[in-house]
């Protein structure tokens, strides 16, 4: 294999001189297999060993270089007392300390009357200086005086091997064809690929975002990212599709059925909806709105259009709750014929098996559901629009294979509540098109946003009290105490039983394992009032649609993030009353904790708030997309690095319009599009 192509790049890290098989095992465990995975973890500090100090001028307790001669070998050969080397330059002595080393061992790396080079920690002892098993040693004296880097990612690896491995590589790195035009890589100095990653390396480098071999490697991935999403754009937007036939009377009968009249951002995502829905070209749309702002109401009027236009519908909901609500309010508002079913993973067998039928058939209309709905053995008979509700989850690879799914015919409609800024929506969803409510209903009041310690417990049930009586509804939402174990719902258990002592018959509990009957009974209980304080986990958080509850305490607030806290607290105020949020906290403040909540005391837009805690906290963390597996940058970021991002989408336009040859961009693509998402670019 030629090294001087991207494939060495790709190569498997087996394949490198000093990875044995454990430390192969640890990094596959970090998700690192291949060369090109390595690069990207950057050194975070480095300790300089450049400088050597004579035994004179030694300081207790720095790490310091030096050069000197063992002269003298003690072996004592007693259980607990270290081997000691005695040494000596000409200013003076100290000693080379081992414990539990082997005298072969040290005999070999400090062979008597020859020069070596050290460096370590100096401490002192008896009135002489020493380094206590110090693992810096050669006669080589350019080895060791260098400056060391450490990597965060050590945990079982040694820095002395980790550097040892990630410098091979670096002295390998091939010098790849470029793939930028002149007027753009103008722009980062002309520097190359392979330049740009050692410097990346570079020590000295650590944390220059701004240089040029960093905006220049930044925009790589961003380019790679965006051309991965527009060639699959490009691909739908080639799909022909039957066209759906349906007139606005129709539509106009649902809507006559509410007791509200739209906003003017859900008439127009309306029509942009309807547009796609009847041309031959799928749709591949996003539907974004802050939560409340109305988005299923849009939805299901284009489910509607689409029935009506003679095709099935398929409705995802991420949690049993919300595909129940969402069924239920397609029974209230859609007209009696249509024949409206729902898929629960824990409805009994036979029942599934009569709706598996009844969609196979064409007997069922619409069908509303968790994921369980797009399983294999679930088989449509005529689909013609998928609807997936709060996925922002989802990552590029699972929206495309939910559009091939659905078939030619069938178009995709996802909703997010995830307002981000417009970066990273062409960043997570640049593979479809967008339709954005930003305008919430007029008749919203805004909710006020308290914070309370724990200690301070009583006021909140008083004031709770006070809105019980006014026949209000409260829920209260306590976190999970580990977000490993979904089903850890010990704190909502103990919570539930506080409450039920205080408010006797007027509390129920939910969480991840209460059972889909019981969900039911307690949902519809809180819906008509019969209870007044609903005690759950964060499976509120997504969706589900309560106008009677005014009041939402949320405990232990800081385990959470702004924008998920944002998304609770969109569960109240959703009816004409004035509505309450109460973040509640073990321990006072830090100060940035307090940044981070007067953010949430004095914004109700979405769109403000992550973009304010994203500068806060970073990106990677705001909505849980670290764990969700989605991939993000490694070097990019949304908020710092806008204008690569404007460049990145100028260029991707270029490509579109055939301006730019795609071809060049072969081993960008290669390198940065492992998932293989578009593996037939030519
Ligand atoms: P989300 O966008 O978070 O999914 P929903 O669709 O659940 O929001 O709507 C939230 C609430 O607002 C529901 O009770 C719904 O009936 C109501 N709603 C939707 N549109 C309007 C509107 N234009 N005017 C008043 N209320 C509305
Ligand atoms: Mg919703």
């Amino acid at each position: 294999m030629s090294i001087n192509t991207y494939k060495y790049l790709l190569s498997d890290l087996k394949n490198l001189k000093g990875v044995g098989s454990k430390t192969y095992s640890i990094l596959k465990k970090k998700k690192i297999s291949n060369i090109f995975d390595l690069l990207w973890r950057l050194p975070k500090s480095y300790t300089d060993r450049t400088k050597s100090t004579k035994i004179c001028d030694l300081k207790i307790g720095d790490i310091q270089t030096i050069t000197l001669v063992p002269y003298k070998y003690n072996f004592p050969r007693i259980r607990n007392l270290p081997n000691r080397i005695y040494c000596k330059d000409e200013t003076g002595e100290m000693d080379c300390v081992f414990f539990n080393s082997y005298e072969g061992y040290i005999k070999k790396i400090l062979p008597l009357n020859k020069e070596v080079t050290v460096s370590g920690k100096v401490g002192r002892f008896q009135n002489k200086y020493q380094i206590i098993n110090p693992k810096y040693i050669s006669e080589n004296a350019s080895l060791i005086k260098d400056k060391h880097k450490k990597y965060s990612l050590t945990d079982g690896i040694s820095e002395k091997v980790y550097n040892r491995i990630i410098n091979q590589i670096l002295s390998n790195i091939p010098k790849l064809e470029e793939w930028h035009e002149e007027n753009i890589l103008k722009k980062f100095d002309n520097i190359s690929w392979n330049n740009s990653i050692i410097e990346l390396h570079k020590p000295e480098n650590i944390g220059k975002y701004q240089s040029n071999f960093y905006q220049r490697l930044a925009y790589d991935e961003i380019l790679a990212s965006f051309m991965v999403h527009s060639e699959i754009r490009k691909k739908i937007k080639k799909i022909k599709k039957q066209k759906k036939v349906f007139n606005h009377i129709d539509q106009n009968s649902l809507f006559s059925k509410l007791d509200f009249d739209l906003t003017n951002d859900q008439k127009t995502s309306l029509i942009e909806i309807n547009q796609d829905l009847k041309s031959n070209q799928k749709m591949f749309r996003l539907l974004q709105g802050d939560v409340g702002s109305g988005k299923t109401i849009v939805a299901l009027t284009a489910a509607y259009n689409v029935i009506k236009s003679g095709f099935q519908v398929a409705v995802m909901a991420p949690t049993e709750i919300l595909a129940r609500q969402h069924f239920q309010l397609a029974k209230n508002i859609f007209d009696k014929k249509i024949r409206i079913e729902i898929l629960s993973s824990k409805s009994e067998y036979k029942e599934k098996k009569r709706i598996l039928k009844k969609l196979s058939n064409n007997e069922a209309d619409i069908v509303f559901g968790t994921h369980a709905i797009f399983q294999k053995k679930v088989i449509f008979n005529n689909l013609g629009l998928i609807i997936i509700d709060e996925q922002h989850k989802f990552g590029v690879n699972q929206r495309k294979k939910l559009s091939d799914k659905g078939g030619d015919n069938c178009d995709v409609l996802l909703m997010t509540a995830t307002p981000i800024p417009r970066t990273l929506t062409m960043t997570i969803y640049g593979d479809m098109d967008l339709s954005i409510i930003r305008e919430k209903p007029k008749s919203r009041k805004e909710v006020k946003t308290y914070s309370k310690l724990e200690n301070k417990i009583s006021d909140v049930l008083r004031f709770i009290k006070k809105e019980i009586n006014n026949q209000n509804q409260i829920f209260w939402v306590c976190p999970l105490i580990e977000e490993s174990k979904k089903l850890d719902h010990s704190s909502a258990v103990e919570k539930y039983n506080y409450l039920k002592k205080k408010f006797p018959d007027q509390v129920a509990l939910l969480h991840g394992k209460t059972g889909i009957e019981e969900k039911e009974k307690i949902l519809n209980k809180f819906l008509n009032q019969k209870i007044k304080i609903l005690v759950s986990t964060t499976i509120i958080e997504v969706g589900i649609d309560f106008p009677n509850a005014n009041v939402i305490v949320i405990e232990n607030a800081n385990k959470f993030g702004l924008s998920q806290l944002h998304q609770l607290r969109g569960r109240v105020g959703r009816g004409q009353k004035q509505s309450t949020c109460i973040l509640m906290f073990k321990s006072s403040l830090t100060e940035n904790a307090k940044k981070r909540l007067n953010i949430l005391k004095n914004s109700t837009d979405g769109f403000v708030i992550s973009e304010e805690d994203m500068k806060l906290r970073g990106f990677g963390d705001i909505l849980g997309f670290k764990q969700s597996g989605i991939k993000m940058f490694r070097l990019a970021d949304p908020i710092h690095n806008n204008d690569l991002f404007e460049l990145a989408e100028k260029e991707i336009k270029k490509m579109e319009k055939n301006e730019v040859d795609i071809n060049k961009y072969k081993t960008l693509i290669k390198l940065y599009d492992q998932a293989d998402v578009i593996n037939d670019i030519v």
